[in-house]
C-alpha cells in the first residue's frame, strides 16, 4: 500500500515497541509521523506498517482474520483483547492465553464447559476447552493419539492452562457411576501433590512449578479415562538449600512449619514450629504468600495425598523426612584442629539428634558421614576428615539427594495408584514445561531447558549435538575442570553455525537458538551434570530404620549403577527427552502458548515489548510469517462485498454472482494472485491494505 501524507501507520518505538501515529510529510524514501503519544518521528517508509482503521474496537478473535497480518496489528489486537479480559486468541490453530492475573468469573464453569462440548473450533469465542475438545474429538473420530503442548515463560500461566485441559478431559472423559470417578479424581488430585512438593515461590511467579510435567491421559475405546501416567522431568535440587529474596524454598517445607494447631503433636513430633529458625528457609525473608494459608494447604495436600491412594503412614514418612531435611540444615559445623571439623555448638548438636531421630538412622553413623569421608587405598579404607565447607557441602548433598529420592516416589506412587491402562489405543498427552530461557547467567539448567524448546520446535536437527556427550566425557575424567570443558566445546564446535565462541571467552559459550543468542556459564556445568551420591550417605540410608526411608535407597546390587560412580544428569534427561518426542511424534499435536503481560503478575497491565518478544520466542510470530507467504486475509464474500463494492460500485447493479463481484474489485483495483473459494475470497499478505488505500482516496 502506498503511504502517504495522512496515512495511519505503526511506527517503531523503544518503549512501546509500536506506537500509531500519521504520516505528515514523505521525503523521497523518508517519511514523518506525529505519532499518539505527541513525537515527531523520522524513519524509513520501508519500516512504517499501515495501520487498519477499520478494526473492531474489541479486537479480533483470530490473528487471521486480522485484515493487516504484521507484527504490530499482532500486538495491538492482543493488547485490545486484554483491555476487555478476552485473554484468549487463535492464531490459526494455535491457541495464545495471556495471563490475566485474576480470577476472570465464570472463565471456567461448568455451564460453560457444556457449551464447548461438540462446538467447532470457531463456533464459541477461544478457550482451552475449545482446543482440548478438538483433541478429544479428534481421537475419538480417528482412533489417534493427540497432545496438547503448553508453552511460554515462568509465570505465564502453562500450569494453570494445564490443570484447565486436565480438569475438562475428566469432565468429557468421566465416568457417571461415582465409584468409578476415582481415575479421573486421581489425576486431578496429583497436581496439589506435586505442587507442595515441586513448586515454589519465584521473582517470577509465586507458585513457579520446579520441574517439567508431561501427564498421558488414557482412554478407553468408549472414550471413558481409563489410566494415566505422568512424567516429571529436572526437578530443581539445588533450591532444597539454597533460596535468595525474596523467593522461598519449595511449599512443603512452610505447609509443614504452619501445621494447624489442632495437631500439636505434629509440631512436637517434628520439633519444628517457626520457619525463621531454619537455615534452608531464612536465607530469605520471605515466609509467607499472599493470599496462601499454608496451615490450609497442610490440610489440603494431605486431603489430596489420600485421594491418591498415599497411606496414613507413607504420609508420616515422608513429612518426617520434610522435618528431617529443615533440621539436618541446622547442622553447622566449625574447624577443629588444621582441617577436620566438629560440630559447631549445642544447637547443632540438638539438630543432629533430631534429624537422626527423624530419619531413624545411627546418631554417630549420621555424623560420621557428614564429617568424613572413606578414602579407599588399596590396602585399607582411612577415614579422612572434611573441612567445615567441606561438611557442609556433604550435607546440602544429602538434603538434595533425599529430597529428589522423595519427590521421584510421589511420582512413581502416584502413577501406580492411578494405574495404566494396558488395553488403551488412546491418549491424550498434555506436557507442562518451561519455555525457553535467557538469564544474566545462564548455566546447565537453562542448557537442558532451552534444548528441549529446540527439540520441541522441531528445530533440533540444525544444533550442535554431542555437547552433552562431551560433558560426559569431562565428568568422566578425573583431572578436568570447567575450563578444559570449555576448551574442548571451542575445538569441537568452532565450525558449527550455531555455535559460538564469545572474543575472549575462556569459560563461556553462546549457542544460536532459534528464539535468539544465549551465552552459557560453564562453571557448574561439570557438578550440575553429576548424578552422585556419597557411598557413605547410600550405606547411612539404606540402613534406616524406617522401611520407607531405607526403601528410597535401595542397597546397591549388580543392576544399579555403583553409588559414588559418576552417572550423567544430562545424558538421563536427554534419554527421557528422546522418550517424551517418541510419544509426541506419534500424536496429532495441538499448541497454546502462554503469554505473560507484565513481571510484576498484576492484572490489567500490558507490556508491549516483553509480549512480543515472547510471542517471537514462542514461535508465534514464525507461524504467522509462514502464513504470510500463503493466503492469510479471507473473508467471506458478503462481507468483502459490503467493505469494497464503493471501489467499483457497478458490481452491485450488475446483479452477478457474489464471487464474480469480488473479482470485479480485484481485478479493477489491479491485484492478482488471490484466490477465490467457495464462499470466501482468499488475498495475499499486504492486498487487504491496498484496498483500503484505494478507498481511503475515494473518500
Ligand atoms: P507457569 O506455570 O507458566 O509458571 P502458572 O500457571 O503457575 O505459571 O501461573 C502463575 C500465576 O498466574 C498463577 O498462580 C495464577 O495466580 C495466575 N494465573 C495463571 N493463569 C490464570 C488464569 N487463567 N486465570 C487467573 N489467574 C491465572
Ligand atoms: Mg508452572
Amino acid at each position: 500500500m502506498e503511504i502517504t501524507v495522512g496515512s495511519h501507520v505503526w511506527v517503531e518505538d523503544q518503549e512501546l515497541a509500536w506506537v500509531d501515529g500519521v504520516v505528515t510529510s514523505v521525503n523521497g524514501n523518508e517519511a514523518e509521523v506525529e505519532t499518539i503519544n505527541g513525537n515527531q518521528v523520522t524513519t524509513k517508509l520501508s519500516k512504517l506498517y499501515p495501520k487498519d482503521m477499520e478494526a473492531p474496537d474489541t479486537g479480533v478473535d483470530d490473528m487471521t482474520k486480522l485484515s493487516y497480518l504484521h507484527e504490530p496489528a499482532v500486538l495491538h489486537n492482543l493488547a485490545t483483547r486484554y483491555g476487555i479480559k478476552e485473554i484468549y486468541t487463535y492464531c490459526g490453530n494455535i491457541l495464545i492465553a495471556i495471563n490475566p492475573f485474576q480470577a476472570i468469573s465464570h472463565l471456567y464453569d461448568t455451564e460453560l464447559m457444556d457449551s464447548y462440548k461438540g462446538a467447532q473450533l470457531g463456533d464459541r469465542s477461544p478457550h482451552v476447552f475449545a482446543i482440548t475438545d478438538v483433541a478429544y474429538r479428534a481421537m475419538n473420530n480417528e482412533g489417534k493419539s493427540n497432545s496438547i503442548l503448553v508453552s511460554g515463560e515462568s509465570g505465564a500461566g502453562k500450569t494453570e492452562t494445564t490443570k484447565m485441559v486436565m480438569r475438562y478431559l475428566a469432565y468429557l472423559g468421566g465416568h457417571a457411576a461415582a465409584e468409578a470417578r476415582t481415575v479421573e479424581r486421581k489425576v486431578l488430585e496429583s497436581n496439589p501433590v506435586l505442587e507442595a512438593f515441586g513448586n515454589a515461590k519465584t521473582v517470577r511467579n509465586n507458585n513457579s512449578s520446579r520441574f517439567g510435567k508431561f501427564v498421558e491421559i488414557q482412554f478407553d475405546a468408549c472414550g471413558q479415562i481409563s489410566g494415566a501416567a505422568i512424567r516429571t522431568y529436572l526437578l530443581e535440587k539445588s533450591r532444597v538449600c539454597q533460596i535468595s529474596e525474596p523467593e522461598r524454598n519449595y511449599h512443603c517445607f512452610y505447609l509443614l512449619c504452619a501445621a494447624p494447631p489442632k495437631s500439636c503433636q505434629e509440631i512436637e513430633k517434628y520439633k519444628l514450629g517457626d520457619p525463621k529458625s531454619f537455615h534452608y528457609l531464612n536465607q530469605s525473608s520471605c515466609y509467607e504468600l499472599v493470599g496462601v494459608d499454608d496451615s490450609h494447604d497442610y490440610l489440603a495436600t494431605k486431603k489430596a495425598m489420600d485421594i491418591v491412594g498415599i497411606s496414613v503412614e507413607e504420609q508420616d514418612a515422608i513429612f518426617r523426612i520434610v522435618a528431617a531435611i529443615l533440621h539436618l540444615g541446622n547442622i553447622a559445623f566449625a574447624l577443629e584442629g588444621e582441617d577436620s571439623s566438629v560440630l559447631e555448638d549445642d544447637k547443632a548438636k540438638f539438630h543432629l539428634q533430631v534429624t537422626a531421630e527423624l530419619l531413624m538412622c545411627d546418631l554417630e553413623a549420621l555424623e560420621t558421614a557428614l564429617c568424613k569421608r572413606n578414602m579407599v587405598t588399596p590396602e585399607e579404607v582411612i577415614k579422612r576428615s572434611l573441612d567445615p565447607l567441606g561438611a557442609a557441602i556433604s550435607r546440602d548433598g544429602l538434603a538434595k539427594t533425599i529430597y529428589a529420592r522423595l519427590f521421584d516416589w510421589l511420582v512413581k506412587k502416584i502413577n501406580v495408584s492411578i494405574g495404566q491402562d494396558p488395553d488403551s489405543k488412546c491418549l491424550i498427552g498434555v506436557l507442562d514445561i518451561y519455555g525457553f530461557e535467557s538469564f544474566k547467567t545462564s548455566s546447565f539448567e537453562q542448557f537442558c531447558i532451552n534444548f528441549t524448546n529446540e527439540k520441541l520446535q522441531q528445530h533440533f536437527n540444525q544444533k550442535p549435538g554431542g555437547i552433552i556427550s562431551l560433558l560426559d566425557e569431562t565428568c568422566m575424567f578425573p583431572k578436568s575442570t570447567h575450563e578444559t570443558f570449555a576448551q574442548k566445546l571451542y575445538q569441537t564446535f568452532k565450525d558449527h553455525k550455531r555455535f559460538v565462541k564469545p572474543k575472549l571467552a575462556r569459560t563461556e559459550f553462546t549457542i544460536v537458538h532459534y528464539a535468539g543468542e544465549v551465552q552459557y556459564q560453564c562453571d557448574q556445568f561439570l557438578d550440575k551434570n553429576k548424578d552422585y551420591i556419597v557411598p557413605e550417605h547410600q550405606e547411612l540410608l539404606s540402613t534406616s530404620k524406617c522401611s520407607f526411608i531405607a526403601s528410597l535407597f535401595p542397597s546397591l546390587n549388580a543392576e544399579t549403577p555403583k553409588s559414588g560412580k559418576f552417572s550423567s544428569i544430562g545424558s538421563r534427561f536427554k534419554l527421557q527427552l528422546q522418550q517424551l518426542m517418541d510419544i509426541l511424534n506419534s500424536t496429532e499435536p495441538h499448541y497454546i502458548r502462554c503469554i505473560k503481560p507484565n513481571s510484576d503478575l498484576r492484572p490489567e497491565i500490558f507490556e508491549n515489548v516483553s509480549v512480543l518478544q515472547q510471542l517471537r520466542s514462542g514461535g508465534v510470530l514464525e507461524a504467522i510469517r509462514v502464513k504470510c507467504e500463503g493466503y492469510p486475509t479471507n473473508r467471506i464474500f458478503s462481507e468483502f462485498l459490503e467493505r469494497f463494492s464503493i471501489l467499483v460500485p457497478e458490481v452491485l447493479k450488475e446483479n452477478v454472482e457474489e464471487n464474480v463481484a469480488c473479482k470485479s474489485i480485484m481485478e479493477k483495483v489491479g491485484l492478482s494472485n488471490y484466490q477465490i473459494g467457495k464462499t470466501k475470497i482468499f488475498l495475499r499478505a499486504g492486498q487487504m491494505a491496498e484496498l483500503d488505500g484505494r478507498k481511503a482516496k475515494l473518500l
